[in-house]
């Protein structure tokens, strides 16, 4: 404290008038500087901007690509281009499980859609790729790495072109090219093998939920019916009404409590083997994801009806599949079911339905 070199009380030095002129003209030359070194730095930043189109990340991007251009003329080339692809804000009513991927050469992923913004309907979506050298995409939104490199892809809703999400896909080498990197990627796209993605105890095989006897969902997941899949049944319902058929929800949403109850009902009565093949183990049932319906009686009977052979013929065209259908049973784990569908989208479901196979087949894990 008492050694402060700024206290009041210290005596001040005698300047002269003439070096107090020369003090101040350098204190105005020091601060005209930085005021045009400021007015140089915002006219660079405003005109880097105008130059690229990145929304909200430009001004990390602008500051690098003028510094490295003096050092080494060789190394200028590579660099700018590749490293533009941000993470994409969605900014629509598109909503994806997710906004990145990530996948090997000759690999395939596909961002699930979970909301659509009002007006849009599966259908309508459209999906486009920035650089099909990099990756190409689908109409069903099937993502598959070409070369290594990071492209975007873009789904829109043809209903409303003004909503539209990105995706940033990156494309690493295969793990074959890390050997011999001569080898083309045309030996391991043949058969890609399924994607399987565990997610907080839940499998999505290429982008579509699994339940079956080998992958269930945890005791705590317990979502309402799945919203597109209650208005596609809507939409079924009133298909088939027209036809002066009646098809309505038997069982749709159903607890792991739930389950559990009529798996219990279901040994006491049957026999743990019998149980088995008629009944879904708890964590093991369809009707825990909200992504499936029984319709109507959910018994033997209801195959003999006519809104039984309505659902086989038409089911798909809602984005429903016959789940357990008859002479998979060795598959699918379980006994024809004919009440019982299962929402995967319309493009999926008539994959299915016209090649008559079963999801397990679909999607690779028979
Ligand atoms: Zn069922």
């Amino acid at each position: 404290m008492d050694d402060n070199r700024y206290s009041s009380n210290r005596p001040r030095r005698k300047v002269s008038r003439r070096t107090y002129r020369n003090r101040r003209l350098a204190a105005l030359a020091i601060i005209g500087f930085l005021v045009l070194l400021f007015v140089i730095l915002i006219a660079n930043a405003c005109k880097d901007k105008g130059d690229k189109k990145s929304s909200s990340s430009g001004k990390n991007v602008t500051t690098i690509t003028t510094t490295t251009t003096v050092t080494d003329p060789s190394i200028t080339t590579t660099a700018p281009t590749t490293t533009a692809v941000t993470v994409p804000v969605n900014e629509s009513d598109f909503r994806l499980d997710k906004q990145t991927v990530s996948i090997m050469v000759g690999e395939k992923d596909m961002p699930r859609v979970l909301e659509y913004p009002d007006g849009t309907l599966e259908a309508d979506e459209r999906w486009s790729t920035s650089d099909p050298s990099i990756a190409v995409v689908d109409s069903y939104g099937h993502i598959t790495g070409v070369s290594p490199g990071v492209c975007l892809v873009t789904l829109k809703s043809a209903a409303d072109p003004k909503q539209e999400v990105q995706i940033k896909v990156t494309v690493r080498g295969s793990a074959s090219d890390n050997d011999s990197t001569t080898s083309p990627q045309s030996s391991r796209a043949e058969a890609p093998a399924p994607s399987v993605d565990d997610t907080e105890g839940l499998t999505y095989v290429n982008g579509v939920l699994l339940v079956n006897k080998e992958y269930g969902v945890p005791a705590t997941y317990a979502p309402p019916l799945n919203s597109l899949c209650y208005e596609q049944f809507s939409l079924l319902t009133s298909a088939a009404a027209k036809e002066g058929l009646k098809i309505y929800i038997c069982t749709g949403f159903r607890s792991y409590k739930d389950q559990e109850k009529i798996y219990e009902e279901s040994v006491k009565t049957y026999g743990e083997a019998m149980a088995d093949i008629c009944t879904a183990s708890p964590g093991h049932s369809e009707h825990q994801t909200g992504l499936c319906v029984d319709c109507n009686t959910a018994d033997s009977s209801f195959g003999y009806t006519a809104e039984a052979a309505w659902l086989e013929q038409h089911a798909h065209e809602f984005g429903f599949i016959i789940r357990y259908p008859l002479g998979k049973e060795d598959i699918t784990g379980r006994q024809y079911e004919p009440w019982h569908i299962r929402y995967v989208g319309s493009k999926i479901a008539s994959r299915i339905h016209n090649s008559g196979i079963c999801l397990e087949e679909y999607l690779g894990v028979a």
